[in-house]
């Protein structure tokens, strides 16, 4: 016989496989939530504990663009030859494989674009604004 092949055998096989896959697939995403209720929303404290353990780190604060969540309000650690050491990269679904921005002390005021100081800001919830002309046209009066 050419094909010998028993279609159940075969049925129980990609039954199997695909059970494998899925425990797979929840132990990771299991594992990941761990990670983010351990570290999302503590980065500056596990960035300051770092430091406590080797003062050579500086606290870094900017922006981290996550590969899956897009830009990310974020603190963490760079070495004196000036490699990123991030403790909390594990919060974020690509691990420290995005890519880091240092804050600058400016933003972008949100309704007209204006580079502004962040002291100068006047903050909208989670945006700023330059002035009130842009407050009132924020939440369009
Ligand atoms: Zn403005």
């Amino acid at each position: 016989m050419m094909c010998d092949e028993n279609p159940d055998i075969r049925q129980q096989e990609i039954a199997e496989t695909f059970r494998e896959h899925m425990t797979e697939r929840a132990r990771t995403g299991q594992e990941f939530s761990l990670d983010y209720a351990k570290y999302r929303g503590r980065c500056r404290e596990h960035c300051e504990s770092a430091i406590e353990l080797d003062p050579t780190l500086r606290l870094v604060r900017g922006y981290y663009y996550c590969l899956a969540w897009g830009k990310q309000q974020h603190f963490w650690t760079v070495r004196p030859d000036g490699s990123i050491y991030d403790p909390t990269r594990f919060q974020f679904p690509c691990k420290g494989e995005g890519i880091y921005e240092e804050f600058d002390g400016s933003l972008n005021c949100s309704q007209c674009g204006k580079s502004i100081k962040e002291e100068d800001a006047i903050p909208m919830g989670n945006y700023g604004v330059c002035s009130e002309a842009c407050a009132l046209r924020l939440v369009g009066l």
